[in-house]
């Protein structure tokens, strides 16, 4: 029997083992082809075919209306930062962004390259710990740009801000795509690296609203541009087919489990269950994350002392429960619980915690 662990890592991260197997079955030789996908031109019918499965997968499990556009780039979620901007960004108008830790950082600064950004809230005065509320972006904005999850506090926006008429919300949903049931029309632009929540790292979902795909000035290079990439259905160039495989993998996987709805039930379920050993725990656990931000995809938490940290992320190792390390910014320990995490991996977690916490304490 192969050794498999239970992998909290942040990502990459966990996918479920289904895929992993069917991947390995069709590795050498996919559908009589005699070739593997990593050897099929991307402009043979059996890769075309499965791209645009993986297309139309995303536009099925994320109700997407007609007039929504789905990329498969390259460059990461990073490479978004600026080409947000880039595509998005109307001459003579600022850019409205929310500081909700690290990634919104990133953003920003690289939106500050192409003009004037205004900061419309923030949460960095408490570490980060929260989501603001009420915030208000201007009619003035070229658009407002939010980070859907912050993996590294255990934050997630639980309910949408408002943007005025004719500003897109631009949303990073990297590290909680598909967690949970949205709205797909109160988002222009929503963008993912797959590497947490969809599949593996190596390419990222862009999903962009049909009319905001001409704002991009014509001097722009050609990779740069959505429009580009939407006009030939992300097949302009060579696109990362692996990757986008096992994307088409995954959510065909999730498709099977009953779709998103099924996944956000999972999801809050499991979260439930960690933050419970937490809450319940005496303060022996303490979260990081204020209880009305708290994420599903990432629970943050911290022990007394770092030596006791060091000691429970090495026991949980020992015991196969893998990758529970913080982020170096909020130190302790972070779960990082996407889709593809099982409801029994978590279970198995929450049981070694009270132990921990008995033998500790
Ligand atoms: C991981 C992460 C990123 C970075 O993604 P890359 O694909 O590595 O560029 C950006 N934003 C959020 C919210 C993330 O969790």
């Amino acid at each position: 029997m192969t050794k498999r662990v239970y992998n909290f890592y942040p990502g990459p991260a966990t996918l479920p083992l289904p895929v992993l197997k069917k991947a390995q079955e069709e590795l050498l030789d996919y559908k009589g082809t005699g070739m593997s996908v990593m050897e099929l031109s991307h402009r043979s019918k059996e890769y075309g075919e499965l791209h645009q499965e993986a297309v139309d997968l995303v536009k099925e499990l994320m109700n997407l209306p007609d007039e929504y556009h789905v990329l498969w780039l390259q460059g990461g979620a990073s490479t978004q930062f600026y080409m947000v901007p880039v595509n998005l960004k109307i001459d003579g108008k600022h850019m409205e962004y929310v500081n909700t830790g690290a990634w919104a950082k990133k953003a920003i600064k690289e939106a500050k390259l192409y003009g004037d950004v205004n900061i419309v809230a923030s949460s960095e005065d408490e570490n980060f710990s929260y989501i603001p509320k009420n915030i208000e972006f201007s009619d003035k904005a070229s658009y407002a740009h939010i980070t859907g999850n912050n993996t590294i506090y255990g934050t997630e926006y639980h309910e949408w801000p408002k943007t005025p008429d004719d500003v897109p919300l631009v949303c990073d949903m990297s590290s909680n795509i598909m967690d949970k049931v949205i709205d797909p029309k109160k988002f222009g632009v929503i963008y993912a690296g797959a590497q947490k929540n969809i599949g593996p790292a190596g390419v990222t979902l862009v999903i962009v609203r049909e009319d905001l795909l001409g704002r991009v000035p014509e001097n722009t290079p050609t990779m740069q541009k959505w429009k580009t990439h939407a006009e030939k259905n992300s097949l302009f160039n060579t696109p990362p087919c692996w990757a986008i495989y096992i994307c088409k993998l995954s959510l065909e996987y999730n498709k099977s489990l009953g779709g998103v709805p099924a996944l956000e039930k999972t999801n809050r379920k499991k979260a439930k269950i960690l933050y419970d050993v937490i809450d319940k725990s005496d303060g022996f656990y303490k979260g990081h994350a204020k209880p009305d931000s708290r994420s599903l995809m990432n629970v943050t938490f911290n022990l007394q002392t770092p030596e006791l940290e060091e000691k429970c992320v090495k026991e949980a190792a020992e015991r196969g429960l893998i990758g529970l390390k913080g982020h170096r910014s909020v130190g302790g320990m972070r779960a990082s619980i996407y889709n593809a995490m099982t409801l029994e991996g978590v279970e198995t977690l929450a049981e070694f915690m009270k132990e921990f916490q008995e033998e500790n304490q």
